[in-house]
Order: C-alpha cells, then sequence, then structure tokens
C-alpha cells in the first residue's frame, strides 16, 4: 500500500522495477554523491575515527553514543568521555553517574552510560580489552545492535564486507526506490542484494552525509540535489528550500 501523501503510483512504479534497474540507478547516484560531497561536513564517527587514528574502541563508543543525537552532541560527548577515560580498564572504573555527566546531552544518556560500563568490563572480561572484530560477538556486547556493530566494522576495522544503515540509510534507500522496507534491518539485507559490493562500506557515510544537508528528514531539498534526476522521491511529501 503507498504511504500518506505519497505520489500516486510512485510504489508501484518502485515495484515494478528489476533488480538490473536498482542497480544501475544506485551505481548511478553513488557515484554522483562521491564527486559532490568533499566540502560536506563528514559525519560524526567517520570525523572521529580519523582524528583518533580508527581506534576500534573509540568508534565504538563514539557509535554507541550516536544513535538518535546530532553529530555536533555525539563529538563533544565523546571527547569529554575520552578525555577522561581513553581504555576500556579506564572507562570501566568510572562511575555510572560519572559517566552520565560525561556524556550528557546526548539521547538516552542514563542507559548509554550503563551500556558503557558494562560494555567495557565485558571487553576486559571476554577480549583483553580488545574490540572483538566479529558480528556476532560484537552484538552480544551491552548496547550494541547491528548499525553499530556494523559501523565499527567498517570505519575502524576497515571490513569490505559490511553495510551500516542508520534512519538516513533507510529513509533515503526507499525515497530513491533502491528498497521497497520498513525497517533499517530489512534495508541493510535489501542493500546487501541492491548495492555493487564497492559501495557496501561507502553506503553510510555517502548517505549519512546527503541526509543530514540535503536528502533530510523532513522538507528534503529536492531541488538542489544533483541525483534528483536519478531519483523517483517515493514517499516525499514536501520539499524544502
Ligand atoms: S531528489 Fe529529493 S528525495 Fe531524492 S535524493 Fe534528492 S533530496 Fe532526496
Amino acid at each position: 500500500m503507498a504511504k500518506r501523501g505519497e505520489p500516486a503510483g510512485a510504489k508501484k512504479a518502485g515495484r515494478s522495477e528489476s533488480l538490473a534497474v536498482r542497480r544501475r540507478r544506485l551505481d548511478r547516484v553513488m557515484t554522483h554523491l562521491g564527486q559532490a560531497l568533499p566540502p560536506l561536513e563528514e559525519p560524526a564517527v567517520e570525523k572521529l575515527a580519523e582524528e583518533e587514528q580508527s581506534d576500534p574502541f573509540k568508534v565504538l563508543i563514539a557509535t554507541l553514543l550516536s544513535a538518535r543525537t546530532r553529530d555536533p552532541v555525539t563529538l563533544e560527548a565523546s571527547n569529554r568521555l575520552f578525555a577522561r577515560a581513553a581504555t576500556p580498564a579506564e572507562m570501566a572504573n568510572l562511575r555510572v553517574s560519572t559517566i552520565e555527566k560525561l556524556i550528557y546531552p546526548v539521547s538516552f544518556y542514563r542507559n548509554k552510560a550503563r551500556h558503557v560500563k558494562a560494555m567495557c568490563r565485558q571487553l576486559l572480561k571476554r577480549y583483553r580489552g580488545r574490540v572483538p572484530v566479529t558480528m556476532e560477538a560484537l552484538t552480544a556486547l551491552p548496547g550494541v545492535g547491528r548499525k553499530t556493530a556494523n559501523l565499527t566494522l567498517i570505519v575502524a576495522l576497515k571490513s569490505p564486507d559490511n553495510i551500516c544503515v542508520d534512519t538516513h540509510v533507510h529513509r533515503i534507500s526507499n525515497r530513491l526506490g533502491w528498497v521497497e522496507t520498513s525497517t533499517p534491518e530489512e534495508t541493510e539485507y535489501a542493500l546487501y542484494e541492491v548495492a555493487a559490493r564497492r559501495w557496501w562500506p561507502l553506503l553510510n557515510s555517502y548517505l549519512v552525509t546527503w541526509g543530514q544537508n540535503v536528502c533530510r528528514p523532513l522538507y528534503p531539498r529536492c531541488n538542489h540535489c544533483i541525483v534528483a534526476p536519478a531519483c523517483p522521491r517515493l514517499g516525499v511529501e514536501k520539499v524544502g528550500k
């Protein structure tokens, strides 16, 4: 069923397209985005990874803090926490209330503070303070879901085999008609089918950057979007300036 306010027939058109057509459109859009992104600000976790030489522990913590939190808030909170404790051993020794104060105002800071401490303890107990390198081991850690695990594997451990889907990647992939899915997890699995492997580690950074600057959740800036000719704008009701 078409979403409320969707252009008539839009979803139908998306459904009828073959995998080959969607693949070609994805190739074209990703190529254009790759050329257009450099002047735009990088997502917080990628930025932090560059500053911290891709330290997997710091990338994992920053990714956990970034859920439902604006990038500048994530960056500042992560840096405050790392200035006080830079390793799992140091962080496990902090009180939860201290972590809460350091990471405030990230969303759900109380839950995240508990997860940070519990995760550091598990890293020490099970992995001698190292970050594990498999999806199974990562998602067994407190507070770590597929999104956090995928981004850690891609950004810190340079995995070419993962796609990280957050709300931006989920929304834009559906607007572009690459996938037709209801949840980020469904989108992740659908993208493994549609996207050529060379795009897998890049999809998150390209679409998060585009989603923060152009293809915003509300009022996407379609009139200023360089990929508009390749976009059916599925589900877009109103565009912004
Ligand atoms: S044309 Fe609009 S909906 Fe499509 S990618 Fe660009 S901003 Fe998003």
